[in-house]
């Protein structure tokens, strides 16, 4: 038995593994930037035709481990099963099965099969009269198939336990090696398993031909001066929880980690659209670019970095205060490096992970390859939310005061208060009034903070827009979405605040708030996009409408902003 470290050595990239062109593509395709570490180990072992034991759990992407090497070696002209895999539970082998397909993406016909208790017989049987490549199934229904006959599998090729300490822990030895001993001799067996246990180390030794041992042997020291939070947070509640976490927490720099490439983007222009100064950075990009954007938040004029693994490879900037993963990482390994670009030169640090209910798991793994329990965060209620805007408030009051311009309104409010006889709080308030303009200081406590990110109600489909001629266009190769996110950042617009947008040859017409504020104006008309400066004017063309296409019709996609959940004004809570 050999003892490979899933961690050791150098990086290896997608193109090392041996897998081949359209597989490639697809994780390209699918923002995947690096193997996880279980990839990396497995996938060249199992393409080699070696049997395998992996130390893997949920969430580590032991699933693309095995799912890529078997897709990679698929017989298409074999009609009889090539593949069987036996997952505990039905919930595991539908997701095996959309794994497999999603994967297979890019390969002709491929066809993946559950078989699972409680189905009925008739969808599975006529899909294996069909004929089926791979088979996901529970042990009891497979064996079922079996004793029926309609299950044959006398070609199989690869066999694969998926969370093999798991279907022992329920029962399924007896059904799992009955399973084994009645297929082909020389199929190639990979286990995976949380723990390993006597029994599954015994189930390895008789059904595994010189097994390869995959564990995550693990950089495991995290900062002492660092705090380590969790937050169990379902997948769609996470941009409400760190636009919630971003107003509670008093951070200078933050990293925000993602698993993809395509979510660095999608996340940094939600943390935009919400007014956020937020930007990506992504193995995609140019060297320069990452540099520069690196500088950008070393220099103080960008606050939040969503990156990957890889992007952030190294990152040295002592102004981070905060790390998130937004998702939580793939591999102890990647958790310790992430959690390092905080705590840095001798300051405190903050690293708050998301975890979402199924990957609970995860949690445990790093916690005890750290040897250290991270501590529980609740999301911030809206009551923690309104405390630290009325801090803000009162900060903001404190910090005017120092003005020298406060000498010169005393004179200009003590006149309106000679003149019409109000107590001065009562102009301190309605000039605060004038500040806040449409958007209440405070959350209404009572709004559900899933309704967040939920789209309508709140938009400003009824408000006048007026077109505005913005001069790059199609020439210049942008898109809608460049247009918005550069707007929204530059003029702190909402997506909801834009209307349709028309994308001309060398010019583009852009619906706006016809209310935007002479400031907001100009802050717009200093706008560059792809480099070049956009000179909004507004125009009397109406843009045309681009039914399907434009971000009018995609009301779905549109964030609300906290705001326009509480339409009353709420009296500040007395503190
Ligand atoms: P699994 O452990 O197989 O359940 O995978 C956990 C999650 O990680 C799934 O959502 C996968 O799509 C995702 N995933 C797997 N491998 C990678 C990778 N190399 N890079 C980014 N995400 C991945």
């Amino acid at each position: 038995m050999t003892s490979d470290s899933a961690d050791d050595g150098p990086t290896v990239g997608f193109d090392d593994l041996g897998l081949s062109a359209p597989l490639r593509d697809t994780l390209h395709d699918l923002g995947y930037e690096a193997p996880s570490p279980i990839q990396a180990a497995t996938i060249p072992l199992l393409l080699e035709g070696r049997d395998v034991t992996g130390l893997a759990q949920t969430g580590t992407g032991k699933t693309a481990a095995f799912a890529l090497p078997i897709l990679d070696r698929l017989d298409p002209e074999q009609r009889t099963p090539q593949a069987l895999v036996l997952a505990p539970t039905r919930e595991l082998a539908l997701q095996v099965c959309e794994a497999f397909e999603r994967y297979a993406n890019r390969l002709d016909s491929v066809t993946v099969l559950p078989v699972y208790g409680g189905q009925s017989y008739g969808v599975q049987l006529s899909a294996l009269r069909r004929g089926v490549q791979i088979v996901v199934g529970t042990p009891g229904r497979v064996i079922d198939h079996l004793d029926r006959g309609t299950l044959d599998l006398s070609g199989l090729r690869f066999l694969v336990l998926d969370e093999a300490d798991e279907m022992l822990t329920m029962g399924f030895a007896e059904d799992v090696e009955t399973i084994l001993a009645r297929t082909p001799a020389d199929k190639q067996v990979a286990l995976f398993s949380a723990t390993m246990p006597p029994a599954i180390r015994r189930l390895s030794q008789k059904y595994l031909d010189q097994p390869a041992e995959v564990t995550l042997r693990t950089e495991t020291t995290t900062s002492a001066n660092t705090r380590q939070r969790y937050l169990i947070v379902s997948y769609p509640q996470k941009v409400d929880a760190l636009t919630r976490i971003l107003e509670v927490e008093e951070f200078d720099g933050m990293i925000v980690f993602v698993r993809t490439k395509l979510e660095t983007e999608a996340v940094a222009e939600k943390l935009r659209a919400r007014g956020l100064s937020a930007a990506a950075i992504n193995g995609d990009m140019p060297q320069a670019a990452r540099e520069r954007t690196v500088e950008q938040l070393r220099a103080g004029t960008l606050d939040i970095l969503v990156a990957t693994d890889v992007a952030a490879r190294g990152l040295d900037v002592d102004r981070i205060s905060h790390v998130v993963n937004y998702d939580i990482p793939t591999g102890t390994q990647a958790y310790v490096h992430r959690v390092g670009r905080t705590g840095r030169a001798g300051r405190s640090g903050e690293a708050i992970s998301f975890v979402t209910p199924r990957e609970r798991y995860l949690l445990k793994v790093i916690e005890k390859a750290t040897r250290q329990p991270l501590e529980r965060m609740d999301l911030p209620s809206a009551e923690d939310i309104n405390d630290s805007r009325l801090a803000r408030f009162d900060a903001s009051i404190t910090q005017a005061l120092q003005s020298p311009e406060v000498g010169f309104f005393r004179e200009v409010v003590g006149h309106y208060v000679r003149e019409h006889d109000v107590p001065e709080a009562d102009v301190a308030a309605a000039l605060a009034v004038v500040l806040q303009g449409d958007s209440p200081l405070l959350l209404d406590p009572d709004a559900d903070p899933r309704d967040h990110d939920r789209g309508p109600g709140g938009r400003r489909e009824s408000l006048a827009m007026t077109p505005y001629r913005i001069a790059v266009g199609r020439r210049d190769r942008v898109d809608p979405r460049q247009i918005m996110g550069a707007l929204a950042n530059e003029g702190g617009l909402q997506r909801r605040d834009f209307g349709r947008i028309d994308i001309r040859s060398d010019h583009s017409v852009v619906e706006l708030p016809a209310d935007l504020t002479q400031e907001t104006k100009e802050r717009l008309k200093r706008t560059r996009i792809a480099g070049i400066p956009i000179r909004l004017t507004p125009t009397d063309h109406r843009p045309r409408d681009h039914r399907g296409r434009g971000p009018r019709t995609r009301p779905s996609d549109r964030p609300r902003s906290r705001d326009d959940r509480g339409s009353k004004r709420r009296k500040p809570r007395s503190r």
